[in-house]
C-alpha cells in the first residue's frame, strides 16, 4: 500500500484517478481548494478509511510524508482558467514549486500532468513531444499555457538540480463522467446543449479539430507512468490519436443523443488551436504499449448517460 497525495482530487481528473489508486489499495490524500471540482466528485469516497479530503490552496506550502504526488490542481477549462488569469499562473507555478519542493524533502515521485496546450497553435501534425510549441505568451490563453510550460520548467529543473523523482505527462482533451456541466468545454456543452434540445453552439466554421480521450484511458496511462522507469522522466502525450472536427463532434451527440437540436455558429474565441491530435509513439515504447482502448462514440455514451442522470434526477441544480 502506498501513500499517495493528489492535489487537485476533487476535480474531474482527480476523483477518477483517486477511485482507480484507492481501488488498487492504496491510501490517497486528496488537496482541493473547490475552485472547480467539489465535494459531489468525491461523496462516494469519502465513507473510505484510506481516503482523505483537504481544503487547501496549493499556491500556499503544504506538508505531509506520501511516497508519491500526482499534481493536478489548476483549472482546466477555458472559461474557468481565464475567470483569474493571475490565479492560474500562481497556481501552477507556485503549486509546482510548492509541490516539488515537498518531493524534494521527503524523496517522493512527483508527476505533473502538464497538457497539449503547451504546443499552442500547432504549426507540426501530429504533435510530438519534440515540438516546441506555439505560444501566444500575452495571449488570452497564455496564463494557463505558459503557466503549465514554467511548470514543466521547474519540474526539469528540480530533476537535474535537485534530483527529485519527476515524470511529466502532456494530456490532450480528456472527457467522461464528472465534467463540471457548466465549464464550457466543448464536449459537456454539445451534450447539455443536446440534452436540453438547445441549439449546439460550434465557435467558428468548426473545422477545428481536437483529439478526444475517454478519461479512463487517460487514468491508465497517468498510472503506467508514474510506475514507469526512474530514468523515463518524459514528457510524454498521452491522448488518443482520433481527431475529430467540432462539426463531426456535434453530429455525433446529436445522433448519439437523437436531440432535435440545430447547429449554429458563434464567434471563435481569440488564440484557439486550429488542429491537434497526439503523435503517441513515446507513449507506447516506454508506457508497455500503453494505447486508448475507448473509441470517441463508446466513451460519449458513457458522458451522455451521466448527464442525463444528472438533469433527469435533479442534482445538475446542485452545481
Ligand atoms: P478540473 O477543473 O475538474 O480539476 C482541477 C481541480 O484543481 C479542481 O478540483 C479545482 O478545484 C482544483 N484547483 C484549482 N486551483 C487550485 C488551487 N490553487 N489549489 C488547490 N486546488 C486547486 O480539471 P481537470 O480536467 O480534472 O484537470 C485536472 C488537471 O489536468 C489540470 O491540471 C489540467 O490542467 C490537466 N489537464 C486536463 C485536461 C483535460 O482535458 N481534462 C487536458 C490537459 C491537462
Ligand atoms: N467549442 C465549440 N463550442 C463550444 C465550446 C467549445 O465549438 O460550445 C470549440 C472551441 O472553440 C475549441 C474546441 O471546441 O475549438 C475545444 O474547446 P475546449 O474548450 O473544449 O478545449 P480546448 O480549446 O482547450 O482544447
Amino acid at each position: 500500500m502506498k501513500k499517495i497525495l493528489i492535489t487537485g482530487g476533487a476535480g474531474f481528473l482527480g476523483s477518477h484517478l483517486s477511485e482507480r489508486l484507492l481501488n488498487e489499495g492504496n491510501e490517497v490524500i486528496c488537496l482541493d481548494n473547490f475552485f472547480t471540482g467539489g465535494k459531489q466528485n468525491v461523496l462516494h469516497l469519502l465513507d473510505n478509511p484510506f481516503f482523505e479530503l483537504i481544503r487547501h490552496d496549493v499556491t500556499m506550502p503544504f506538508f505531509i510524508e506520501v511516497d508519491e504526488i500526482y499534481n493536478l490542481a489548476c483549472p482546466a477549462s477555458p472559461i474557468h482558467y481565464q475567470f483569474n488569469p493571475i490565479k492560474t499562473v500562481k497556481t501552477s507555478v507556485m503549486g509546482a514549486v510548492n509541490m516539488l519542493g515537498l518531493a524534494k524533502r521527503i524523496g517522493a515521485r512527483i508527476l505533473q500532468a502538464s497538457t497539449s496546450e503547451v504546443y499552442g497553435d500547432p504549426t507540426v501534425h501530429p504533435q510530438e513531444e519534440s515540438y516546441w510549441g506555439n505560444v501566444n505568451p500575452i495571449g488570452i490563453r497564455s496564463c494557463y499555457d505558459e503557466g503549465k510550460r514554467c511548470a514543466e520548467t521547474l519540474f526539469v529543473n528540480y530533476h537535474h538540480q535537485n534530483n527529485v523523482k519527476i515524470k511529466i505527462i502532456r494530456i490532450f482533451n480528456t472527457y467522461g463522467p464528472r465534467m463540471h456541466p457548466h465549464d464550457g468545454r466543448v464536449v459537456s456543452n454539445f451534450i447539455m446543449q443536446a440534452l436540453r434540445g438547445q441549439d449546439i453552439t460550434i465557435y467558428g466554421d468548426g473545422k477545428q479539430t481536437r483529439s478526444f480521450q475517454y478519461v479512463d484511458d487517460l487514468v491508465e496511462g497517468m498510472i503506467r507512468m508514474m510506475a514507469s522507469h526512474e530514468d523515463f522522466i518524459g514528457p510524454v502525450n498521452i491522448g488518443n490519436p482520433g481527431e475529430f472536427t467540432m462539426l463531426e463532434l456535434a453530429e455525433k451527440v446529436i445522433k448519439l443523443t437523437g436531440a432535435k437540436s440545430k447547429i449554429i455558429h458563434m464567434p471563435l474565441p481569440a488564440d484557439d488551436p486550429t488542429q491537434r491530435k497526439p503523435d503517441i509513439s513515446l507513449a507506447k515504447k516506454e508506457l508497455n504499449n500503453w494505447e486508448p482502448k475507448i473509441p470517441l462514440e463508446e466513451g460519449l455514451g458513457y458522458t451522455i448517460a451521466y448527464f442525463d442522470k444528472l438533469i433527469k434526477d435533479g442534482s445538475i441544480d446542485k452545481f
